[in-house]
């Protein structure tokens, strides 16, 4: 809650010009908060007379201890042409990092499972970590839609206490989580690149700030769960094992028709874009460095060769040689491919942070100072006009030979 002190304020509007929100005003020379205060306190910092102060309801210590376990949402996907239902790669991927965090904590991993009650994968999931699973079956479930989610997520998490729950950025995810933190005043962490639990077991929830030029590292210290996206391809899934099976848990929420206020009509597949860049095994990137869109040929033919997939940084985005969809980096795609190869890329944070857990990185750059070769495993120092032409020959002859 914002206390105002209405003695000690001057009226000076120094809250109001600094509200981010537009959410402080003065009338009659005394400050008033409005209802779109988020109490983010920067009213508080700037005032010179500390007439302002915040009053947190900070959960005890007591209260925080009761919150147990690491949640993950398991989004699915149709498989088997709408026959079954499968977790998307990302679940697996918050899996494998949630036996990193559960195991830290002594604390275990449970899969929120809503689905409309096709059959599911279920193995898969105990495989890859999870110790229980709760699950909610509703043909209000599919296809996704936010009010049906948020009412089932939200019901899962009150009743269930996790201390961590984690969702994947993907669309729906993105929609869900904020949704979810808002109905339960929790607050929420997205697109996260970086997950560890500190000395006083709080989840540390990094992500890039500012544009990607600093990482912000962002705590949830008085409310439970501590709530985080990450987007798919930060995490590499880990190994399964076939052996781990657990409970499947029903969970009892009502969900009636009318809570749904929206109706799908028709789904557009966004075709013909180029786009699948997010589970491309091998990715050839190009970058401002290759000068025109006309030198583009030269690595589709080297992705060719390699049976990859063309990708770039934002720049050649911008400049309308490729599409969006085809954008490596913090406002793009993040990928995670067994090969990435950088040619005429400088390397910035934004651009890192979207390709730095691909499995091996070559970089090609006339810069040898070009911060890309700092997470370059292969680093060519050259101009990619002759590298690249010499790589396609190389590649085509090592072919004829093994023929
Ligand atoms: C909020 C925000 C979000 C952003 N999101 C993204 C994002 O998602 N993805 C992204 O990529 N960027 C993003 N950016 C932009 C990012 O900061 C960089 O501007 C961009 O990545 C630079 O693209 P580039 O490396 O292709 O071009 P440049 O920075 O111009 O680098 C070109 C490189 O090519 C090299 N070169 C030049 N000639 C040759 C040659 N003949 N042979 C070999 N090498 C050569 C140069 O040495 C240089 O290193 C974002 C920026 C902001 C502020």
């Amino acid at each position: 809650m914002l206390i105002i002190d209405t003695k000690a304020c001057t009226g000076c509007k120094l809250c109001e010009k600094n509200c981010p929100f537009s959410a402080m005003v003065v009338v009659n020379e005394k400050a008033q908060a409005k209802d779109n205060c988020t109490l983010c306190g920067a009213c508080m910092n700037v005032c010179s007379v500390h007439a302002i102060t915040i009053e947190r309801t900070a959960a005890s210590p007591e209260e925080l201890a009761k919150f147990k376990g690491v949640f993950i949402w398991a989004e699915l996907d149709e498989a088997d042409g709408g026959e079954r239902l499968v977790p998307k790669k990302v679940v697996l991927e918050l899996l494998t990092e949630a036996k990193r965090l559960a195991g830290t904590l002594g604390e275990e991993i449970k899969v929120l499972l809503p689905t409309d009650g096709r059959p599911v994968d279920t193995d898969i999931l105990f495989a890859h970590g999870a110790d229980a699973i709760v699950r909610f079956e509703n043909k209000l479930l599919w296809p996704y839609s936010t009010d049906a989610y948020t009412t089932v997520i939200s019901a899962m998490v009150a009743a269930k206490k996790p201390s961590i729950f984690l969702l994947g950025a993907t669309p729906n995810g993105r929609d869900l989580a904020p949704r979810v933190g808002a109905r339960l005043k929790l607050g929420l962490t997205a697109d996260c690149t970086m997950l560890e639990i500190n000395d006083e077991k709080q989840l540390v929830q990094t992500r890039p700030a500012f544009g990607g030029n600093i990482m912000a590292s962002i705590l949830t210290p008085f409310s439970r769960p501590q709530m985080a996206t990450v987007r798919p391809n930060v995490f590499q899934v880990g190994t399964p094992d076939a052996t781990r099976k657990g409970p499947i848990e029903d969970f009892a929420v009502t969900l009636q028709r009318g809570v749904v206020r929206t109706k799908i009509l028709e789904v557009e597949k966004l075709a013909g874009l180029g786009g699948g860049i997010d589970t491309a095994k091998i990715i050839v990137a190009g970058g401002h460095g290759l000068k025109s869109p006309a030198s583009l040929a030269m690595l589709r033919e080297l992705a060719a060769e390699l049976g990859g997939t063309l990708a770039g940084s934002r720049a050649i985005v911008e400049a309308g040689w490729i599409p969006h969809t085809l954008q490596v980096g913090q406002s793009g795609i993040t990928v995670s491919p067994d090969l990435y190869i950088a040619i005429g890329i400088s390397g910035a944070v934004q651009h890192i942070v979207g390709m730095s857990s691909a499995r091996t990185i070559i970089a090609i750059n006339n810069d040898p100072e070009a911060p890309i070769f700092k997470v370059a495993d292969v680093g060519i120092v050259g101009d990619a006009f002759v590298v690249v032409p010499a790589l396609i020959k190389e590649i085509r002859e090592a072919k004829k030979k093994a023929a």
